[in-house]
């Protein structure tokens, strides 16, 4: 599949990887929002967060319980605070169809998002 997150998921695009396990890859946004902006991609091909099956429980599970405060923690903005977005879909901002979690922090954000 011709997928840029299924290629950095296996080594085949480099990237700064911030952590990896069995199921999930993180690196840093090429293109950073914030002074720390990582993206959070399952290893598995899953088009957006409307695609999840029941199948993938454990691993949004892991996502979100394990993997998200773990790097939040590492990288310094637990304690801050920071956001946690998935863009989905065209009007969702969605431009990479592969799911990911943006992990953004180090500044303030604002409300509503544009
Ligand atoms: P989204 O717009 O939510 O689909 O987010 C896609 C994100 O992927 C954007 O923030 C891009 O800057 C980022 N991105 C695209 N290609 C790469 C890459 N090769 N390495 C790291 N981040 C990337
Ligand atoms: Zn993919």
């Amino acid at each position: 599949m011709d997928c840029i997150f299924c290629k950095i998921a296996t080594g085949e695009i480099p990237s700064q990887k911030v952590y990896e396990d069995e199921s999930v890859v993180a690196f840093k946004d090429l293109s950073p929002k914030a002074p720390v902006h990582v993206l959070i991609v399952p290893k598995k091909h899953i088009q957006s967060v409307a695609h999840f099956q029941t199948e993938d429980k454990e691993l949004a599970a892991h996502i979100f319980v394990d993997v998200v405060p773990k790097l939040a923690n590492e990288l310094g903005i637990a304690e801050n605070g920071f956001r946690v977005v998935m863009n989905t879909g065209d009007d969702g901002g969605q431009t990479v169809h592969h799911l990911h979690v943006h992990l953004l922090g180090g500044r303030k954000f604002t409300w509503p998002p544009g």
